[in-house]
């Protein structure tokens, strides 16, 4: 029977640091860490999600806008606004919540962000250093939450056989990318991959972000292995993986649960970020 990887102690661990520091740059005369995130149109999804982040933010003593901007916005004043928090001096971090309105271009409101402010780790400054192997600025939330998750269980990353299902530039790329550095050997699938199970069972660490419920199964994953589970599916108002839990945790040595896993990392690490943005801003 697997042991469950606490995603929400892990986080509350890291949350309860980063308070401290904050209070440490305070008694030092310096501002609060400032977070703009900037929510477009009524997606009830990213309402929670935006709600939850400015939550986050004001506990462990960050100062916490969020700019609510109606789903007509043309893409130039979109730009605009980021253009202007990219001069404001009193933002550390800006995020742009995701998915945006049709009609708006993702990819270039993602590029307007000045990468020094960058808190999501997407910008393709960032996302290409960590391509090179260099320090980027902000490595992305989600896959550093993952590596957290994956180091508190003590597994050895290098050398290990590690497959990631799925291949997206927020979560499976760059998570990928990351594991790489610290020398496993993997392997990533998505959609055209021709047996999914006959690649999962060969790993030590399996990484699943597809998307789909139920996309792997306990005779899929190897006896012993270390099973994150990124996904989250609403599905009639429970919130679930893609990783069948009451089959994995009879073959995994460790498995993260959703809810409770990766979800509260992601917002950890988005809180770590804004904290580094702060300091270099303020240095
Ligand atoms: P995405 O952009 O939709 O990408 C999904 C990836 O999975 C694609 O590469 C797709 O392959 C692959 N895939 C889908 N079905 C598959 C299947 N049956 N077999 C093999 N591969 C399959 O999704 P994402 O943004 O990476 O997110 C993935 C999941 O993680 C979602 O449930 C999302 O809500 C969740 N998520 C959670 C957090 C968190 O903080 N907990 C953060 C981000 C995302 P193709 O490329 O071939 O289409």
């Amino acid at each position: 029977m697997a042991q469950i990887i606490d995603g929400r102690e892990i986080a509350k661990g890291i949350r309860e640091e980063i308070m401290n520091e904050i209070k440490t740059m305070k008694g030092r005369g310096k501002r609060a860490p400032k977070l703009t995130v900037i929510l477009v149109g009524d997606d009830p999804a990213s309402q929670i999600y935006v709600r939850n982040k400015e939550k986050a933010c004001v506990e462990v003593g960050m100062s916490s806008e969020t700019r609510r901007i109606p789903a007509s916005i043309k893409q130039n004043e979109l730009i605009d606004i980021i253009k202007s928090l990219n001069q404001d001096e009193g933002v550390d971090g800006i995020l742009v919540q995701f998915p945006l309105p049709i009609g708006l271009n993702e990819q270039a409101v993602m590029d307007a962000i000045s990468y020094e402010k960058d808190v999501d780790g997407l910008h393709p400054f960032n996302l290409g250093k960590l391509l090179r192997g260099e320090n980027p600025l902000f490595e992305p939330c989600t896959p550093s939450g993952i590596i957290e998750l994956i180091l508190s269980t003590g597994v050895e990353i290098k050398g290990a056989e590690v497959v990631v299902v799925g291949r997206s530039n927020l979560v499976g790329k760059p998570v990928a990318i990351m594991l790489l550095q610290r020398h496993a050997t993997v392997t990533i699938c998505h959609t055209r991959t021709r047996d999914l199970g006959e690649v999962t069972r060969r790993a030590d660490i399996l990484i699943v972000a597809a998307g789909r419920p139920g996309v792997v199964y306990g005779d899929m994953i190897k006896k012993g292995a270390t099973v994150i589970d990124v996904g989250m599916n609403r599905l009639a108002e429970k919130l679930v993986g893609d990783v069948d839990f009451e089959s994995a945790k009879e073959r995994a040595s460790f498995i993260s649960p959703v809810p409770g896993g990766v979800g509260p990392m992601t917002i950890a690490m988005l809180l770590k970020n804004t904290l580094r943005a702060a300091e270099r801003q303020t240095a």
